[in-house]
C-alpha cells in the first residue's frame, strides 16, 4: 500500500451487508487508517441503519418508532458517510455518481475497491393498482405508514355508518405468508383488535385481518410442524388465513385476487418478494435473477476489485454447494467476509472463501408467541418468544439502542398500546389512482377536489336525468382530462365518472392545479376552452362557475 496516496473502499449501502463491511474494515484495517494509507467511505440514502426482523413489532407500538434504527455515524466512527442517493456506478472509469443534495450539484466518487450492498427493492410490477393502493413493508417509514393508516381507517369506521363501508375499513388484508408476511399480520391484528377497545362505535366482530398466501401452508421456510403450529395460532386469534391465494391487484377499495374474487379493504399490505435494485440492474456485469454473481471470495469475477454482498449479491456457499437466502444474518456475515478479504488483498496475503451455517429460523407470532428452529431444535409457543427477543435484543447494534427496546418490552407488558395517529405526510399534490372496470371514479354530489389525467384505459361521464337514471355524456381515454368542472367551478361534481375498462390515471389536487393555472396561461386558456365546451355539451346547461373562477384568479 503507498503512504502517499490513500487507497480508498467506497461501500454502497447502509444496510446490514454494507455496514458490517465498513465496521469489520474500521477493526482489520486499524493501522493502515491510522497512518492514512486507507480511507473507508460510505454511501446510503439514509443515515442510519434498519434492523428490519423488528419492524413489525414498530406497527403494535411494542417498540418506538426509532429503537429499529442505528445512526451509522455511531457505528462506524472511523468511516465517511454520504447521506445521498447513489445513481450511477460506471465499472469502467471506477467511479459513482451521487444525486444532487442542497444545492444541485451531482457527486462523483472515485474508487480502489467497492463493495456493493445496495440489497433489493420492493417491486409491485405486473399488478395492477399495488403501486398506487398497496403498502410496502420493508423500511422504517413503510412501518410508521402502516400504523397511522390502521388508525386513521379505526377513526374513519368509527364514524362511518354505511356499512359496505365500514367493512372496507375494518378489514386489514396482508399479503405473503414468508416471514414478514406473517410477522406483520400478527403484529397487524394484535394492534387493531387492542385499539379497537378505545372506538366506541367498533365491534370486535366487525374487525377482519386476513392472510393471503400463495401455498397451502404458511412459513414454507420452517419444518411442517412449526409452520402448522403458526397457523392454528394465527386462525386462533382471529387471523383469516386464505392459503393457494394469490394477490392480482388492487384499488383504493379492494385486494384483487387471481380467479376474480375480491376483498373489500382499505388498508391492503403486500410483503410480496422484492426485485433488482434498479442502481444493480442497470450494471453490465454477470448476474442470476437480478443478483451479482460472485466468486466464493465474494469478488466479482473480471471486475478486480468489486465485491458484492447481501440480497443484492448470488452467492454460493462454499460449505454447502446451495446459493446464500437473502437474510440479514447472511447479510453480516457476507459483509464481515468481504472486509476480510479486502484486507487480504491489500496485503497479499490468502482470503477465505464464504461458508455460514445459519443459526436457525424465527418468526414472532405477536402476544408472547413464535416459532423457531435454532440448532436443530424445533421450539414454538412463549419459550420460542422468549429466545426470540433474547437474540435480537443481543444482535440490536449499540447498547442504547438494546437498552431503550428492553424498556419498551417491559413498559408494553404494563400499558396499553398506544393510538396516536401521527400526520407524517406532506400535502399530496399528485398521485396515481388505479380503477377496475365499473368502479366509480367519482360520484354526482361528491366534492370536487381532484382533476383527473387519464394515462390509461377509458372511462365513462354519467349525468342524472330527472334525479334518477344516469345516462352517459362522454367518453374519455388516454391523454384526456375530466373532473375539471367542480375543481375549478368550486363545487360539488355534477355528473358522476366510471371507469369502462381496468384504467390508471394521474389525480391532481386543488392547489396543485390552481398553482399550474395562475402559472401558465396557455395552460389556463385550454381549461376555459375545456370547461365551455364541456358546459356547453352538457344535457342540462351548468352554471358557468368555472370561467368565473379561473379568471377571478389570474
Ligand atoms: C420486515 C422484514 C423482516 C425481516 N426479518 C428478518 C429476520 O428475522 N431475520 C433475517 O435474517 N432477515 C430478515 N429480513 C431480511 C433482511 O432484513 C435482509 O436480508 C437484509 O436487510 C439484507 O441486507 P442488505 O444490506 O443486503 O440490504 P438492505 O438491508 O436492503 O440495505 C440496502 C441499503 O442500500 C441503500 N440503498 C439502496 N439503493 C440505494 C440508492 N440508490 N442510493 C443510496 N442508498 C441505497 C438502502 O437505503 C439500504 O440502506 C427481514 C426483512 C424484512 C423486510
Amino acid at each position: 500500500m503507498s503512504s502517499t496516496t490513500p487507497t480508498r473502499i467506497l461501500i454502497l449501502g447502509g444496510g446490514f451487508g454494507g455496514v458490517y463491511t465498513a465496521l469489520t474494515l474500521e477493526r482489520v484495517l486499524r493501522r493502515e487508517l491510522k497512518r492514512g494509507e486507507v480511507e473507508i467511505a460510505l454511501v446510503s440514502r439514509d443515515n442510519y441503519l434498519t434492523f428490519q426482523p423488528m419492524l413489525p413489532e414498530v406497527v403494535s407500538g411494542s417498540i418506538g418508532i426509532l429503537d429499529t434504527i442505528t445512526p451509522i455515524r455511531r457505528l462506524c466512527p472511523r468511516t465517511d458517510l454520504y447521506t445521498r442517493a447513489i445513481e450511477e456506478i460506471d465499472l469502467k472509469r471506477r467511479r459513482v455518481t451521487l444525486a444532487a443534495g442542497v444545492g444541485s450539484r451531482q457527486l462523483q466518487l472515485g474508487y480502489d475497491q467497492l463493495v456493493i450492498a445496495l440489497g433489493n427493492v420492493t417491486s409491485f410490477a405486473g399488478q395492477p393498482g399495488l403501486s398506487e393502493h398497496a403498502l410496502p413493508f420493508k423500511y422504517l417509514g413503510d412501518a410508521l405508514v402502516l400504523r397511522n393508516h390502521a388508525i386513521h381507517a379505526l377513526e374513519e369506521a368509527d364514524i362511518e355508518r354505511d356499512p359496505k363501508a365500514r367493512a372496507g375499513l375494518l378489514t386489514f388484508v396482508v399479503a405473503g405468508g414468508g416471514f414478514s408476511g406473517v410477522e406483520a399480520v400478527a403484529e397487524l391484528n394484535d394492534f387493531v383488535r387492542a385499539a379497537a377497545r378505545s372506538f366506541r362505535n367498533i365491534r370486535p366482530e366487525e374487525i377482519r385481518v386476513v392472510l393471503l398466501h400463495a401455498a397451502d401452508l404458511i412459513l414454507p421456510e420452517l419444518p411442517r410442524n412449526l409452520a402448522e403450529f403458526a397457523q392454528r395460532l394465527l386462525m386462533k386469534r382471529g387471523v383469516e388465513l386464505r392459503l393457494n391465494t394469490r394477490l392480482a391487484g388492487a384499488t383504493a377499495e379492494a385486494a384483487l385476487l387471481k380467479g376474480g374474487e375480491r376483498i373489500e379493504t382499505r388498508t391492503l399490505v403486500s410483503t410480496v418478494p422484492g426485485g433488482p435494485n434498479p442502481v444493480v440492474a442497470a450494471l453490465d456485469c454477470p448476474k442470476d435473477r437480478g443478483r451479482i454473481v460472485t466468486d466464493s471470495f465474494l469478488q466479482v469475477p473480471s471486475l478486480p476489485g468489486v465485491w458484492a454482498v447481501g440480497d443484492c449479491a448470488h452467492i454460493v456457499d462454499a460449505s454447502t454447494g446451495e446459493p446464500c437466502p437473502p437474510t440479514a444474518q447472511h447479510a453480516v456475515r457476507e459483509g464481515r467476509c468481504a472486509a476480510e478479504n479486502i484486507a487480504a488483498s491489500l496485503r497479499g496475503s490468502a482470503q477465505r472463501a464464504f461458508a455460514f451455517k445459519a443459526l436457525g429460523k424465527m418468526g414472532s407470532l405477536g402476544h408472547r408467541s413464535a416459532v423457531a428452529e435454532v440448532f436443530g431444535l424445533k421450539l414454538s409457543g412463549f419459550l420460542a418468544w422468549w429466545l426470540w427477543r433474547t437474540v435480537y435484543l443481543m444482535k440490536l447494534p449499540g447498547l442504547d439502542r438494546k437498552i431503550r427496546v428492553a424498556v419498551d418490552w417491559t413498559l408494553d407488558l404494563l400499558l396499553p398500546s398506544d393510538i396516536v395517529q401521527l400526520r407524517t405526510d406532506r400535502a399530496v399534490s399528485i398521485r396515481r389512482e388505479h380503477f377496475e372496470p365499473g368502479q366509480a371514479i367519482f360520484r354526482e354530489g361528491d366534492h370536487g377536489d381532484w382533476l383527473y389525467l387519464i394515462e390509461e384505459g377509458e372511462v365513462e361521464v354519467r349525468k342524472q336525468v330527472a334525479g334518477e337514471r344516469e345516462v352517459p355524456i362522454r367518453r374519455l381515454g388516454p391523454g384526456d382530462c375530466f373532473g375539471e368542472i367542480a375543481l375549478l367551478g368550486d363545487h360539488v361534481r355534477t355528473a358522476s365518472t366510471h371507469s369502462l375498462t381496468s384504467a390508471n390515471v394521474l389525480a391532481i389536487d386543488r392547489d396543485a392545479c390552481q398553482a399550474l393555472l395562475s402559472t401558465l396561461p396557455p395552460l389556463r386558456d385550454f381549461f376555459n376552452r375545456l370547461v365551455e365546451e364541456r358546459v356547453g355539451m352538457r344535457p342540462e346547461s351548468g352554471d358557468g362557475h368555472g370561467l368565473d373562477l379561473i379568471e377571478s384568479r389570474q
